[in-house]
């Protein structure tokens, strides 16, 4: 049976629909016909006033304009701007953030200047089911470092463990990519903190859909990404926090013009630029900036806490439907029940997890695929309706009931998964 204060019929779920105070953010976004969208954890849907804002860069500033725009159109303060509208969603102050790069060169930045501040340290405590990215990047940092450091692996909830007087930095994703399991930041950074280490968030799965407090926490350093809950775009830039306390003293390896004190006095000697301006490296992507800022102001009219009550409704929802429904079917939720565990993820583990998926999305329920077996369902409460839930649950268990993922069609894997 479901929990007693979720829906019980379609119509039901449909009454949540007609009083969520999160309702009308849906028509903020283009949602192709005959979809159902849960996968916004991996790629967000298009923001509607993106296409004007693309238009105007594109024929006015970029057109039109041409290099004048990076003064009259404010184009070199964009990683600034934008950083400091994100802040407010991280709980970080304005000259905390900018955006820049990618994800996976910020967290190179943000971990060789962290390792910089634990010199007499020489080991970075992760979690061995961190995003891959990160700990390459931290592998091939190490590598650079001639070796002389290491990484430990450790289990999610050894983590605390781990951290000892060796331990230069703990770096560490919030929402756990394959099972939407969130760490405790607050108890972490301390933990790391009394121990003399400083604590890396990567915030990929977290930034728009989780309530996310790096002050409060007393992060050292953060970065996350702008294409997923951000809704920022394929391959939006990413963002890096570098807590006030470490500005003056951060230095990144990748130090390109745009970290200079004086970009254009270029000098032949690199000077850091005051506050986190420093973190940057080169020429900003303007159209991506553009369209990420689309994303980012939309994110800054969704109250959190009604953001935070939808998702885990909804994450409630779809794990007591699927259970009830696919019950004889093998699946294996791996995602915490407890609300202050989980991000805005469902995941559920089975063997045929590939095919079952590319058989959902040719039904129009689109999730995504995380190997080895895991079946991937992204709640963004922007968007993703009550009804929605209830039809995907059902939508599942047809698929798994008639067996229709068991054709070769749907075996064939394609480049991204
Ligand atoms: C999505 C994701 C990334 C992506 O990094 P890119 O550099 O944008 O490709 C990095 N880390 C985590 C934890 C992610 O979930």
């Amino acid at each position: 049976m479901a929990l007693p204060h979720l829906p019980d019929s379609r119509a039901a779920a449909a009454a949540l629909d007609a009083h969520d105070p999160l309702a009308s953010f849906r028509d903020r976004f283009h949602l192709p016909a005959g979809v159902i969208y849960l996968d916004g954890n991996s790629l967000g849907p298009l923001p509607r006033v993106a296409r004007q804002r693309l238009a105007r860069v594109i024929e006015a500033e970029w057109g039109d304009g041409l290099i004048r725009s990076w003064n009259a159109a404010g184009w070199i303060e964009l990683p600034q701007r934008i950083g400091d509208k994100l802040a407010r969603l991280i709980g970080a102050q304005p000259g905390e953030v900018v955006v820049a790069d990618s994800t996976s060169i910020n967290l190179f930045k943000v971990l060789a200047g962290a390792l910089a501040l634990r010199p007499d340290r020489r080991c970075i405590v992760s979690e061995r089911d961190n995003f891959p990215t990160d700990l390459y990047i931290a592998q091939g940092l190490i590598e650079l470092f001639g070796n002389s450091h290491t990484l430990r692996l450790v289990e999610a909830d050894e983590v605390c463990d781990a951290i000892g007087e060796d331990t230069a930095v703990v770096m560490l994703t919030h929402v756990n990519y394959r099972t939407g399991r969130m760490h405790d930041m607050v108890s972490i950074t301390r933990h790391a903190h009394a121990c003399g280490a400083l604590a890396i968030w990567d915030l990929a799965h977290s930034v728009g859909a989780v309530p996310v407090d790096l002050n409060e926490a007393q992060a050292d350093f953060a970065i996350g990404c702008g294409y997923k809950y951000l809704n920022g775009g394929p391959g939006a830039p990413a963002f890096i926090f570098v807590a006030q306390r470490h500005q003056a003293d951060f230095r990144q390896p990748l130090a390109g013009w745009l970290g200079h004190a004086q970009p254009f006095a270029f000098e032949a000697s690199y000077r850091p630029a005051q506050g986190v301006a420093r973190a940057l490296c080169g020429t900003p992507p303007i159209l991506s900036l553009a369209a990420l800022e689309c994303g980012v102001d939309i994110a800054l009219e969704a109250p959190m806490t009604a953001v935070r009550a939808k998702s885990l409704a909804l994450t409630d929802l779809f794990i007591a439907l699927v259970e009830q429904r696919c019950a004889p079917y093998g699946l294996r939720l791996v995602t915490p029940r407890e609300h202050d565990r989980r991000g805005s993820q469902v995941c559920f583990a089975h063997p045929d997890a590939f095919p079952i998926m590319q058989a959902l999305i040719a039904r129009g329920v689109i999730g995504d695929f995380r190997a080895p077996d895991i079946l991937r369902f992204g709640f963004a409460p922007l968007y993703v309706r009550y009804t929605d839930v209830w039809d995907a649950a059902h939508i599942l268990a047809e698929v798994l009931s008639s067996r229709v993922w068991d054709r070769p069609e749907f075996r064939q894997r394609a480049k991204v998964t």
